[in-house]
Order: structure tokens, then sequence, then C-alpha cells
């Protein structure tokens, strides 16, 4: 039964394929987005529908190279190359595409698909905790309405914008209680589950439909009879963003025997314990208030990421850390000297992985991995 319903999650991009080409065709405008930074409910307010363009493939990468230097990350990368070839249905049915300045290989790259569609690039600061960074990131959210308004020839209430809000919590209390049943011993789902549910939420064509499907996911492995799984080593992951198409760190790691009990990157649970507070006057000051709290290491410093990672090492009873940066990713390869730290002062295994999308490195990461799930078995 828990089998059917991860294949509905595992079928959820081709059947909101159809069902965004239909809404196209009905008139509803598709906005295209990148990062966890993005307002998704400002998108939804405006009546449209938000879809997550990552790269997760290898294929387009080549294209890419074409005009982006080899040396830049395979998400960014993969992204371009999708674009530029127009290879991703959701990238050709998007209206506009909302960037962030987050890092540097992003912000720029942004500035170069600007031939292929309209692109309104926010500025995010770089620092959250001072009165000026709140008040540019208000203002980067109040352009963004505006420019919404114009592209999607529509008006924003703040009704709407409230409404969506709600959406979008709710979503987020429900991908986390899927994550969170992973805090049991032994984890009733694997990593690869996870983060096919997860997922699916990049390009969901209605939010109420996946938030049902996620709460009746988790009703139903709270129901079943406790699984007989047997006991292996629990592994946290932390990093750049993994989704399906760039999971082999997952997989290489449960067909080892470990299991990936969750994953703190921000396909995972990086964002999931952040709710708009829905008690303010102004709905776009409490939208920046939740967004700049967003643990990436574009922000500098950094330290709820640290504090966020202390707490699931804790509740999921991680057993090590694996931390994955993809190459030339330089915020989180630089962090991982923060990361490393913490993990090993909680006397714990610590595994820094660079990679990028190809497979040709499968072999010495599999070699990397066992050694130090031999560690935790000691
Ligand atoms: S890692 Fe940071 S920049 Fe990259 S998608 Fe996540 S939040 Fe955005
Ligand atoms: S993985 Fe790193 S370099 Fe790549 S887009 Fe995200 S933050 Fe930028």
């Amino acid at each position: 039964m828990l089998n059917d319903y991860m294949q509905s999650f595992a079928s959820a991009r081709e059947v909101n394929l159809m069902l965004i080409k239909e809404a196209k065709e009905n008139g509803v405008k598709v906005v295209g987005i990148y990062c966890t930074f993005c307002p998704e409910e400002l998108i939804l307010a405006a009546g449209a529908i938000p879809v997550g363009l990552c790269g997760m493939s290898e294929t387009p990468i080549a294209a890419a190279e074409e005009t982006l230097p080899r040396n830049l990350c395979p998400l960014i990368k993969s992204s371009y190359g999708f674009a530029v070839t127009d290879s991703c249905p959701f990238f050709h049915f998007s209206d506009l595409i909302v960037g962030e300045t987050t890092c540097d290989g992003k912000k720029k790259m942004f500035e170069i698909m600007r031939d292929l569609k309209p692109v309104h690039v926010m500025q995010l600061p770089q620092v959250n905790n001072t009165k000026a960074s709140f008040e540019l990131w208000v203002e980067e959210l109040r352009c963004l309405k505006d420019r919404l308004e114009k592209e999607l020839q529509t008006t924003i209430s703040d009704q709407a914008i409230w409404k969506a809000i709600e959406v979008v919590n709710q979503e987020k209390r429900a991908i986390k209680a899927m994550f969170d049943l992973n805090r049991a011993d032994p984890p009733p789902l694997t990593g690869m589950d996870i983060l096919t549910a997860a997922w699916s939420r990049s390009f969901s064509s209605n939010k109420g439909v996946l938030i049902d499907n996620l709460n009746v996911l988790v009703q139903e492995v709270v129901n079943q009879p406790k699984n007989g799984r047997a006991k292996a080593p629990r592994v946290l992951l932390t990093g750049c963003p993994v989704g399906l198409g760039t999971e082999k760190v997952i997989r290489l790691t449960e067909e080892l025997g470990g299991y990936v009990v969750a994953m703190e990157n921000c396909s995972g649970y990086k964002t999931l314990e952040l709710q708009t507070d829905t008690k303010g006057a102004d709905p776009i000051v409490a939208l920046a208030e939740k967004y700049l709290a967003i643990p990436c290491s574009c922000m500098s410093p950094n330290p709820y990421r640290l504090e966020l990672l202390d707490r699931m090492i804790n509740d999921f009873r991680a057993d090590a850390v694996i931390d994955l940066t993809w190459q030339a990713c330089h915020t989180y390869n630089i962090e991982a000297f923060e990361v490393g730290k913490l993990v090993k002062s909680k006397g714990l295994p610590y595994l820094h992985l660079e990679s990028d999308y190809s497979n040709s490195d499968l072999e010495s990461l599999k070699v990397r991995i066992e050694a130090m799930l031999e560690m935790v078995e000691k």
C-alpha cells in the first residue's frame, strides 16, 4: 500500500505536466523559480502556478558549456542548459522567471537567461540580521509583486497573499510531518522515499492535492504495523540541493546498507520549520521575515544552519553526517569546515564529498561512503 502512495509522488512530474499544459491552455500563467528564497506565495496570490526549474540532469550541461564556463556548479549549468535547449517543458511553459542574487554563478547566469525569457531578479541581502538588510528585502518583495502584476496582467490583493501564506504554511507542515516520521528507529521511509515525495512539490499544479497526498501518506505510515527493517547506520545528508536525477549519494548510501534518515539541504528540511507569521498587518513584511531566515550558505555568517543541523542530528538520531558539495559551489564548500567541526564535536563520523552530476566518480564515492559506514559500525 505504501508503495502505491510513493508511486503517486514518483509520477507527479508527468501528471502535473499535463495539468499545467491544460491550465496554460485555459489562460493560467506559469512562473518558473530556482530557489527556496523565491516567495512563491506572491505567485500563488497572482493566480499563477509556481514551478521549480532547478536542473537535476547531466544531459543539457554540454549545451550550457557553450556559453557558461565549465568550472561552474552543475546545478547552474544544468538549469541554463535546459533553458537554452528548450528541453524542459516547465521552462517552456513559464511566462516569467524569478531569480535571486544568491551565489555569484546563479546571479550572473540570470543575466544571460534574459535573452530567452522575461527574468525578474530579486536582490537578496547577504546578511539576515540587520535593519538595512530587512528593509531591502521587504522592498524587493514589493518590487516582485509589482512585476508579477505587470507581467501577468493581474492585481494581487493582501487578502490573496494571506490565503496563499496559509496554503504554503500547510504544505510545509505536511512535508515536515512526512520527514519527522523518520525520527523513529528503524526509519519507516527510505531516503529515496522522502526525496521523491518532497521533490514532487517543485512542479505541483495544485498545492491542495499535494497537501492531501502527504497527509494521507503520513497517516498510512503511522497506522501500519512497525516495520521490520534491520538496524543500520542512520545518515543525515546536508550540503547542496539534491533532486530526482542527482540522488546518487542517497542511492549509494542505501545500497551500501545505511539509512538516509533526513536531508538538511533546501530540497529537504532547511525551510520546513519556517512558517510565515499570520498575525501581522502587512503580508509582505511577514513573508520577508520568513524568507530572510533561510539558512543558505550564501548568507554570511550563517549560524542558523549549524543550529538546525545540531538539532537534526539529535532528533533524527544520526550516526553520521554526509556533506555534499557540488563542484565549484564555493559557499557550501567553505562552510563544510564549520559543519565538519560541529559533527566531529558530537563524536560522529563526518564525510565531505565534492562531486558533479556525472557517474564518473561512483566507484570512489562508494569506497568513501562504505568506509564511513564502517566507522559507525565499530
Ligand atoms: S542552496 Fe541556497 S541558493 Fe541554492 S537553491 Fe537552496 S536556498 Fe537557493
Ligand atoms: S549549489 Fe552552490 S553554486 Fe550551485 S546554485 Fe546552489 S549555491 Fe549556487
